[in-house]
């Protein structure tokens, strides 16, 4: 990497050249750097807005997933199994689902090399559970932080290696050249956090051949989230260099803690806890479910289910299903602004011919789990405490006791199945640019849990192959660089400035601009969707947005970040309603972890207003028969489109083919 330093209006910005900037520091993008390392590019360097910011540092739940090829004794798995299984979810690419079929081994292997303390036997066999969505038994997992290790073994791997990290360093702006007619990505505008003071930004540029974006999912679009705090996302960055976005529609929704935000799956319902609210000063404490259930061992049942029903699921709420309490509890809080609460302390109550919560009248499959498990204790904090301790502990290092009071709760964003298109090597549609990791929309409507980590193992690894095999060489020169991005650098500087500008009379505004568009999106960009208000609220995302570049205010330079931020967002979450509108206007209805309402359709459960009403999207509607694109054109359009499917390749594992193919090339192309 060569540093030198250019004057730009008036300031004097230094300019790192490389071969591959690698941006964010999540599981994703640290791999990326890795690999790129371990294949000889060693021109390469990390730029993050936070070292252990992002979702892999900080988010886990009570044993998070990791998602593999079988590989233990007796297992009859094989990647062609694997990938079918991917392809099944629905609305995701044949080829990518290979791809993450057969990177599995090799991505897994690499972290246990790197030290993840992946559970093996004696035998060396890595045992394996079931998750959601998955036949074949696939899942393991280090425990509650499976992804934080994952961050650690590969960021002590990148010390080793001595790879340089440019940390508090968020970027804010991607670079890109014309290149025969098509958009290439030729660098990124950052800001130095540490030294952006008063009136004077510190802006810092990248001149890099390739850029590896690992900036995670979208965050910071939804009010109620269980994303850890520090991850917000930055998808504004490649949407406004056109980079074409696809399942942008589908998210995962779930139940979670407020106070300290985790995901309330596995045994946390599996105990069987007590859900109540109460109106907004704490008064007023009804146990809303049992007016919509037949009776306790039918709530008992369906709470006990959420415990590996986790995500939300149009098709689990009929016929009192486990999906049905997430519907309540939205209506509870966001419908009727009172606040919704899981006590551990006592079990359910209903009393009369609805009748008292007791272990013999729980369904025969919980029954028989909490038996097995030796958890027939009379209160759910003590089931808990035979089941999973560290359950109970995780919420302790974080001041919260289970066993003295409850916990408030909503239905929070979890992960993006979609995001940004890649090809077989995660290169998106703007060249040179690869999205890996969340960021990256490989995932179609649904997916086993735990393959959002693989994923951004085996992406990241084949965007790394790539680079390495077919995008080595230098960057532009300094004055080619600046000739190519200069008007674009000045745009940023003078928007920088004009932020700036009201500084004092501008604190707050941004807070406030946030929460706008946050709470637009969890009422009706999240697992509720009403085809009569998307394009309303669609309408408010764009014009805020026009009113924010007009008008946004930071208190001084040391904002900025922050500034920049808001105005991603507030893009992303235009983007992503344009997209559900889309989605929508074709007729699309309920799949994946979200209820489209549609007077037509069937109610949740009997008592319910036919507001509620909703359907299923048929197998063979068109939505599930295409992939939606969606992207911002050089006239600030957003046109989307709809493609076809790519079916799985057909083997072409013939040795003597492979082996030619191999030898002369023609395999990383
Ligand atoms: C509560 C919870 C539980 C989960 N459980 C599971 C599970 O069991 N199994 C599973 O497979 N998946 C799970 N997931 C999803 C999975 O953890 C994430 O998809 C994955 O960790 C994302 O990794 P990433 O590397 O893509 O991004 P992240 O880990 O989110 O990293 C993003 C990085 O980009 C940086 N960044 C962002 N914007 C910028 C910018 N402008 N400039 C510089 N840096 C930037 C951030 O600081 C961060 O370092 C869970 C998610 C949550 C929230």
């Amino acid at each position: 990497m060569k540093t030198g330093r250019v004057a730009i209006e008036g300031l004097r910005i230094p300019v790192h050249s490389l071969n591959t900037l690698v941006v964010g520091s999540g599981a994703a993008a640290l791999n990326a750097a890795v690999s790129l390392h371990d294949r000889g590019q060693r021109d390469i360097a990390v730029v993050t807005e936070d070292f252990e910011g992002g979702t892999s540092f900080n988010a886990g739940s009570d044993k998070q997933t990791y998602y593999k090829l079988s590989l233990a004794g007796g297992a009859t798995d094989s990647p062609r199994a694997m990938a079918e299984d991917l392809f099944r979810g629905g609305c995701m690419h044949g080829d990518i689902a290979l791809c993450e079929a057969q990177g599995s081994a090799a991505a897994f292997y690499h972290l246990v090399g790197l030290g993840v303390p992946f559970p093996h036997d004696r035998w060396g066999g890595y045992a394996s559970y079931k998750t959601d969505h998955d036949p074949h038994q696939r899942a393991t997992s280090a425990g509650p932080l499976t992804s934080r290790m994952m961050v650690q073994a590969l960021a002590a791997e990148l010390r080793r290696k001595r790879i340089r990290v440019f940390g508090g360093h968020p970027v804010v702006g991607l670079l890109t050249a014309d290149e025969g007619g098509a958009k290439r990505v030729i660098g990124a505008l950052a800001l130095d956090r540490n030294r952006s003071r008063g009136k004077q930004p510190a802006f810092v540029l990248f001149n890099a051949v390739n850029v590896v974006l690992g900036t995670g999912g979208p965050a910071g679009i939804y009010a109620a989230s269980v994303y850890p705090e520090s991850q917000t996302g930055s998808h504004g960055l490649a949407f406004e260099i056109g980079a074409a976005g696809q399942n942008l529609t589908e998210s995962q929704f779930g139940l979670a803690s407020l106070a300290f935000r985790w995901n309330l799956s596995g045994t946390y319902q599996q105990v069987i806890p007590r859900y109540f609210s109460t109106d907004r000063n704490g008064g007023d404490e009804r146990e809303f479910l049992n007016e919509h259930f037949p009776d306790m061992g039918r709530l008992a049942t369906a709470i006990f289910l959420k415990g590996y029903q986790w995500p939300f699921d149009p098709r689990k709420v009929a016929d009192h299903g486990s999906s049905l309490i997430d519907i309540l509890v939205y209506r509870e809080t966001v419908v009727k602004g009172r606040r919704a609460y899981l006590d551990f302390r006592r079990n359910p109550s209903g009393g009369g011919t609805f009748g008292d919560f007791s272990l013999d009248r729980i369904g025969p499959e919980a029954r028989s789990y909490l038996e097995k498990s030796g958890a027939l204790q009379s209160t759910p904090i003590e089931r808990l405490r035979k089941m999973n301790p560290p359950a109970i502990e995780i919420y302790r290092s974080h001041g919260i006791d289970l066993a003295a009071g409850p916990l408030e709760i909503a239905i929070c964003a979890q992960h993006n199945n979609g995001g940004f298109k890649g090809g077989i090597w995660w290169e998106s549609n703007i060249a040179h640019l690869f999205p890996v990791g969340e960021v990256n929309g490989s995932h179609g409507v649904y997916r086993p849990g735990g393959s959002a980590l693989n994923s951004g193992q085996v992406g990241s690894l084949r965007a790394a192959q790539y680079i390495a095999a077919r995008y080595g060489g230098k960057p532009l020169s300094k004055s080619e660089f600046l000739a190519a991005t200069g008007d674009r650098i000045r745009e940023k500087i003078s928007l920088a400035r004009q932020m700036i500008a009201g500084a004092a009379a501008g604190a707050g505004t941004g807070k406030k601009a946030r929460r706008e568009l946050r709470e637009r999106m969890s009422r009706y960009g999240a697992h509720i969707r009403d085809p009569k208000t998307i394009g309303r609220e669609a309408g408010k995302a764009w014009a805020q947005l026009a009113r924010l570049k007009r008008s946004l205010q930071v208190k001084s330079a040391a904002d900025l970040a922050e500034g920049f931020k808001t105005l991603d967002l507030c893009l992303t979450h235009a983007v992503y309603l344009e997209a559900i509108k889309e989605y929508l206007a074709k007729g699309g209805a309920s799949r994946g972890s979200y209820l489209v309402l549609d007077p037509a359709g069937a109610l949740p459960c009997p008592g319910l207003g036919g507001e509620w009403a909703f359907a299923l999207a048929a197998p063979e509607s068109f939505v599930n028969k295409k992939i939606m694109e969606i992207a911002i054109d050089e006239k600030g359009r957003v046109p989307t489109e709809w493609v076809d499917i790519r079916p799985i390749p057909p083997d072409e594992a013939w040795f003597e083919t492979v082996w030619d193919d191999f030898r002369n090339d023609r395999i990383i192309r």
